[in-house]
């Protein structure tokens, strides 16, 4: 039975007061939420010692937003796996669309990445999703397939029990703008179809997808009630412990 996963990525927001603060909120109220549904903070890698001292004794799990493609050495402002898991955190977020538009994020990068972390023992959230020119000529199947194809195809059937794909559409992210709940479940129905391809029908089955791009407490049941949606990567929603809480409560 695959698990139902609600992740907050509060992005470059916070100071770290700020941070542990809304921290300790989401701690506090995460015994409202449902016991099936897993919570994750993913913040910044200053706070991340101290969120990890937060939420200890609570079910809230910590990530990091990104991690560095290698793992030691001389590559200055880059923060390693090693580090990551040295301060309690427990996953990765990578792939994030602002990395990959930004920061040069390529898959070939990607793969380097999830296997340090991996290897590591850190969960990883990989993140796919068209963008608006993408999705308006159509090739939004096309190009979510071939992410999943480009970074996860190099991995192995038992290394997708640490892996969770979170589809955002790059047009419905911090817009305001939501996928409609069959325009997000028809990717993730094809997202599943194609693990299924290459790892088979349990692995595709047992493989948790989030959905990510203006998820709110308004639109979260929606969105969760679909088949092949199994929580969500929120954003903006994220920075406010009773909207955050209150999306985990739409299951
Ligand atoms: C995100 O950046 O992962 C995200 C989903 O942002 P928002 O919820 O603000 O659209």
């Amino acid at each position: 039975m695959r698990k139902k996963i609600v992740a907050g990525n509060w992005k470059m927001n916070t100071n770290l007061q700020e941070g542990i603060e809304l921290a300790k909120a989401v701690a506090a109220k995460s015994v409202e939420t449902p016991e099936n549904v897993g919570l994750i903070v993913a913040a910044p890698f200053t706070h991340l010692c101290a969120v990890a001292e937060a939420v200890k004794g609570s079910k809230v799990e910590v990530s990091a937003q990104n991690c560095a493609d290698h793992e030691k050495g001389a590559y200055t402002g880059e923060v390693s796996v090693g580090m990551l898991t040295s301060v309690g955190c427990q996953w990765t977020i990578l792939g994030h669309s602002e990395r990959r538009q930004y920061y040069g994020e390529t898959d070939e990068k990607l793969v380097e990445k999830v296997k340090l972390a991996l290897g590591a023992g850190l969960g990883v959230i990989l993140c796919v999703g068209e963008n608006l020119d993408e999705r308006e000529a159509g090739k939004h199947f096309e190009v979510v397939t071939s992410q999943i194809e480009n970074v996860l195809f190099q991995f192995t059937a038992e290394d997708m029990a640490k892996i969770v794909v979170a589809y955002e559409p790059v047009w419905a992210i911090g817009t305001g703008k939501t996928a409609t709940a069959e325009q997000a479940e028809e990717i993730h129905a094809c997202i599943r179809k194609v693990l299924a391809g290459k790892f088979g029908e349990t692995v595709a089955e047992d493989t948790t997808i989030l959905y990510g791009g203006s998820c709110k407490p308004s639109n979260a049941k929606e969105l969760f009630a679909q088949k092949d949606i199994d929580g969500g990567l929120i954003g903006g929603a994220a920075l406010k412990a009773d909207d955050f809480i209150a999306i985990a409560q739409s299951y």
